[in-house]
């Protein structure tokens, strides 16, 4: 989401003159772009802003800009820092090009947050929004050939341990006209994968006239605009989960098959006071139904450790769920308690397991899954996979000395496995078949297929 947002203010930046610099110490302006969902991302804005207000001492005209949602969530309190002159929202991005030019000539701060932010917004700055992602491209400073589309802002779930809906506000389902006419432009620019971003985008519902639109009718619709080749979506919320959502992912060979549906624990009693809304028993049931309507299909989760009161037995059952799940891979967050969640105003739910338990904890299941990971991505092996190339690799130097014209490039299967292979560079943001080599739990490695004997396969 905060990619997304990047991107789309880089490109009104640039139309109003702006140019990008790679050097802090060559701009006129920076602006951070932050995340709340945890301290540490909090944490790490406020070392940045150390370094900027050291820089301001030799460059008293640069202009320092927070903007996101931590800006939402502090607001003055941030404008206070002596670094910051710009605070600005996630719902204010579309002001941000006039608040720098409004700073820059009249040299004085400038907040611009949402006042109640769980109110609705007013029908003419929820356009604003609307037009502004609609007017700006969302590929650019992006990798090659993709790109993102807000389908919903906001989410209504308050789930205990988290910040989003105090920081995004309600949830908002956007046009899907406008999400299409969004993914016919980037098609025109070489974009060939989109990925429809929401907190919870099975929850994706519009009504025009009497027409109600789902998740399941805007795969559709995107994955049939000319020159859009794949199209997937993140994060799928595994409460009413609608299987229309896998069907079409099983019939069209568009859309991707591959679904992140954070379960976050494994344990019922845990779930309930996160207030997530479904049971593990429930969770696997949809992940069997999801793997029997799409064979194939690669499932990403989200866990947090060491949530308030999670005890041995809890942390078991979630190591339970991940051996059950075989996910493709799992993200594992320590709790970071969140100022203004509902845990944070619950007594009981106090943050109370110690850090080098949810440490433990951490490594424990990250390792459960690298090894689930590692077994079953040896059924790649010798096999012919079509990636869509994102560029070099973050290695250049291990190939590139010896083998100039072929660096190492990364690219991803439609199932967002992860493969390296050398090539030249031209491929980035196109497709390419590649024929699997070694495999490890995060990486397949593959060699460039040559010959139309393999038949390249959407891995599934
Ligand atoms: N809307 C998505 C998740 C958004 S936040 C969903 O419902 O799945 C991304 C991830 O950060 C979450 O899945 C969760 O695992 C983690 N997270 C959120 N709040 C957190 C907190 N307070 N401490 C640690 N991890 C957190
Ligand atoms: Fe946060 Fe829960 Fe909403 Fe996801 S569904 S953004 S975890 S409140």
């Amino acid at each position: 989401m905060n990619k997304l947002d990047s991107s789309l203010i880089t490109s009104a930046l640039l139309e109003s003159g702006f140019e990008l610099t790679d050097h802090v110490t060559d701009a006129d302006v920076v602006l951070i772009n932050t995340c709340s969902v945890r301290e540490h991302a909090e944490a790490r804005v406020f070392s940045h802003l150390g370094h900027l207000k050291h820089i301001r001492k030799s460059n008293p005209a640069l202009v320092v800009g927070v903007i996101g949602c931590m800006a939402q969530r502090l607001g003055s309190e941030l404008l206070a820092h002596d670094a910051v002159d710009i605070v600005a929202g996630p719902s204010q991005i579309p002001q941000i090009p006039s608040l720098i030019a409004e700073v820059l000539s009249q040299r004085c701060p400038r907040l611009a947050v949402t006042a109640r932010i769980r109110d609705r917004l007013a029908d003419d700055q929820s356009q604003q929004l609307d037009q502004f992602e609609h007017a700006y491209d969302s590929d650019e400073n992006n990798i090659p050939g993709q790109a993102f589309i807000r389908a919903m802002r906001g989410c209504n779930n308050f789930c205990t341990y988290c910040i989003v809906p105090y920081v995004r506000g309600p949830e908002v389902s956007r046009p899907p006209r406008m999400i299409v006419e969004q993914a016919k432009r980037l098609a025109g620019r070489g974009v060939r994968q989109i990925t429809l971003l929401g907190q919870t985008i099975n929850a994706y519902r519009h009504t025009d006239g009497d027409r109600r639109y789902t998740l399941a009718d805007l795969l559709e619709m995107v994955s049939s605009v000319d020159g859009i080749e794949w199209v997937r979506f993140i994060t799928s919320h595994p409460g009413r989960f609608d299987e229309s959502i896998l069907r079409v992912m099983a019939e069209l060979p568009g859309v991707c098959p591959y679904l992140h549906i954070p379960a976050q624990s494994g344990s019922d009693r845990i779930l309930a006071a996160m207030n997530r809304g479904y049971t593990a028993g429930g969770y696997m049931r949809l992940i069997d139904r999801a793997r029997q309507i799409v064979p194939g299909i690669a499932i990403a989760g989200d866990f947090i450790v060491g949530f308030p009161g999670e005890t041995e037995q809890d942390f078991e059952e979630t190591v339970e769920l991940v051996r059950e799940a075989r996910y493709k891979n799992c993200f594992v967050f320590k709790y970071s308690p969140r100022p203004g969640t509902r845990a944070d105003a619950d007594e009981k739910l106090a943050d109370t397991i110690p850090q080098d338990v949810k440490k433990r904890r951490n490594t424990e299941l990250l390792a459960v899954q690298d090894a689930i990971s590692e077994q079953d991505n040896r059924r790649f092996m010798g096999r012919t996979l079509r990636v869509l190339v994102e560029g070099l690799s973050k290695k250049p130097h291990l190939n590139r000395a010896e083998n100039e014209d072929m660096p190492q490039l990364i690219g991803r299967t439609a199932g967002d496995y992860i493969v390296v292979f050398n090539g030249p560079e031209s491929l980035a943001g196109r497709f390419a078949d590649v024929q699997v080599t070694k495999t490890a739990a995060l990486t397949l490695f593959a060699t460039l297929a040559t010959n139309d004997n393999h038949q390249s396969e959407t891995v599934r």
